[in-house]
C-alpha cells in the first residue's frame, strides 16, 4: 500500500504507529487557519472561527495520538465543545484529521466518509443585504442593486440569500430605521417584534428581489435571530407568494446558545414557507429535538462548528430519515469549503446545496493549489480525486493576506 504525501508516494506501512506532532494557529480574519503537523510529515487542514487561545488549549490533548483515528482522538476532545462559537475548536480539528487519514490512505476524504453518492455538490451564494457602494445598504434601491449583480456573476449561481429581519450590521434592516419593530436591542443575536411598517417594508424588498430573480434563480432569506413567534408566523404567511428556497433562523439560530424545538414547530405547522436553522448547534446530539419533532424544513450545521465532517454527514442521514432536508451553513474560507465539497459528496438525497460566503473576495481560491480553477462552475463544484481534501495550501497567498505580526504556521 503506498500513500500521498507532498505529491509523491510513501510505503504505508510506515504510518502505522504515526502520532500527531503539533496543533498550529493562525489568524486568517475573520477566523483561523488550523495546522495539525504529524511526525511523518504530513500535514492536515482546517478552520476554526473562535479564539485561537480555544483551539490551542486543545493540543495537549490530542498530540502523540493517531490521528488516522479520528473518532478515538475525538473522543478526547469532543467534551471540550458547545454551541457556536465552543465548538469550533473541536470541530476544525476533525476535519484537519480527516484530511490526514486521507492522505494516508491515498484517497480523497469522501471514501472514508462512505463514498460519493454525486460527482458535483451545489453551492449557493450568501450575498448579504443590499450595496451602497462598499457598505451595507437597506434600501430597496441597494437589494437591487446587489441581485443584479449577483445573478450575472460567472458562478450562475441558482440559489441566491439575501438578509432581512435582524440579520446584518448593527441590528440589521429592522433597526436600519424607526419604526420597524416595537422592542430589540443592538445586541446580536436579539428577538424582536415587528411593526406594521416593519413587515410591509420587508415584503417590498423580498417582492424587489424575486422580479429581478423571476423563477430560474432561488431566494434564500436569512431573517434573524430572531422575530417573536407571532411575527415570524405573520412574515412567513406573507412570504408563501415568492416561493422561497428557504426562510433562515426566523426565531433562533446564529450565536443562539440553545435550540427552540417547539416554538419552530409551531411556527413551521402554520407555513409552506420552508423553515431554516441550525448554524451554531453542536453534534448530533444538539439537533435531536429538531429532527425528531419535525420542527423545521431545514437543517443547517456548519462543520467547522457542529463536530466535524463525520459529524455533519450524520446530523445529514438523520435528518434524512424524518424527511428533513439540509443545507449546510459555511462562512469559511477555501478549506472549508473544500470539506464542505467532500460532505457534499456523500450526503444522502436530502442534500441541496451548501453555503458560499466569499464571492466579494475575488482571491479566496488563491490560497489553495492542486484543484481545478475556477472551482464553481454552473452553481456547482466537481467533487476532487486527489487525495485528502484535495489541495495544497499556497504558502505564499496565505502570507498575503495574513494580518500583521502574523506569521504562516511557524
Ligand atoms: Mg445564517
Amino acid at each position: 500500500m503506498e500513500a500521498f504525501q507532498n505529491g509523491e508516494t510513501v510505503n504505508q506501512t510506515e504510518y502505522i504507529k504515526m502520532k500527531i506532532k503539533d496543533l498550529k494557529a493562525i489568524n486568517f480574519p475573520p477566523g483561523l487557519l488550523l495546522r495539525i503537523e504529524t511526525d511523518e510529515g504530513i500535514y492536515g487542514y482546517s478552520e476554526a472561527f473562535c479564539p485561537k487561545e480555544h483551539v490551542l488549549s486543545l493540543k495537549p490533548l490530542i498530540v502523540g495520538q493517531d490521528p488516522t483515528n479520528v473518532e478515538n482522538v475525538m473522543r478526547r476532545i469532543r467534551h471540550k465543545g458547545g454551541f457556536k462559537p465552543w465548538g469550533a475548536g473541536a470541530s476544525g480539528i476533525e476535519v484537519a484529521l480527516w484530511d490526514i487519514a486521507s492522505k494516508v490512505a491515498g484517497l480523497p476524504v469522501y471514501k472514508l466518509l462512505g463514498g460519493k453518492v454525486r460527482d458535483a455538490v451545489r453551492v449557493y451564494c450568501d450575498c448579504g443585504a443590499g450595496i451602497e457602494g462598499d457598505g451595507q445598504d437597506y434600501s430597496i434601491e441597494g437589494y437591487v442593486r446587489n441581485v443584479e449583480r449577483k445573478k450575472k456573476q460567472r458562478e450562475h449561481f441558482s440559489i441566491l440569500k439575501f438578509d432581512i429581519g435582524f440579520h446584518g450590521s448593527e441590528g440589521g434592516l429592522l433597526q436600519s430605521a424607526p419604526n420597524r419593530v416595537y422592542e430589540a436591542d443592538r445586541d446580536y443575536p436579539t428577538q424582536g417584534h415587528m411593526t406594521e411598517e416593519g413587515i410591509d417594508y420587508q415584503i417590498k424588498v423580498v417582492a424587489a428581489l424575486k422580479e429581478c430573480l423571476g423563477t430560474e434563480i432561488g431566494l434564500a432569506l436569512d431573517c434573524g435571530p430572531g422575530l417573536s413567534l407571532p411575527s415570524a408566523t405573520i412574515l412567513a404567511k406573507k412570504l408563501e407568494q415568492f416561493n422561497l428556497a428557504w426562510a433562515e433562523d426566523m426565531l433562533t439560530g446564529d450565536m443562539n446558545p440553545y435550540v427552540d424545538a417547539d416554538s419552530y414547530f409551531a411556527l413551521s405547522s402554520t407555513t409552506t414557507t420552508p423553515t431554516l436553522t441550525g448554524e451554531q448547534i453542536y453534534l448530533r446530539q444538539g439537533f435531536r429535538d429538531l429532527v425528531e419533532k419535525r420542527a423545521v424544513d431545514f437543517v443547517s450545521p456548519d462543520i467547522c462548528d457542529a463536530g466535524g465532517m463525520m459529524e455533519t454527514k450524520w446530523i445529514g442521514e438523520f435528518a434524512d430519515l424524518f424527511g428533513i432536508l439540509i443545507a449546510p451553513h459555511n462562512y469559511g474560507h477555501a478549506i472549508e469549503f473544500m470539506a464542505n465539497v467532500h460532505v457534499g459528496a456523500v450526503l444522502p438525497r436530502n442534500f441541496v446545496a451548501f453555503e458560499f460566503h466569499r464571492s466579494d473576495e475575488p482571491w479566496w481560491m488563491d490560497i489553495i493549489k492542486g484543484v481545478e480553477k475556477p472551482l464553481i462552475k454552473d452553481g456547482h463544484v466537481t467533487v476532487p480525486d486527489t487525495p485528502g481534501l484535495g489541495f495544497e495550501l499556497d504558502e505564499r497567498a496565505v502570507t498575503k493576506h495574513l494580518p500583521e505580526g502574523e506569521r504562516f504556521f511557524e
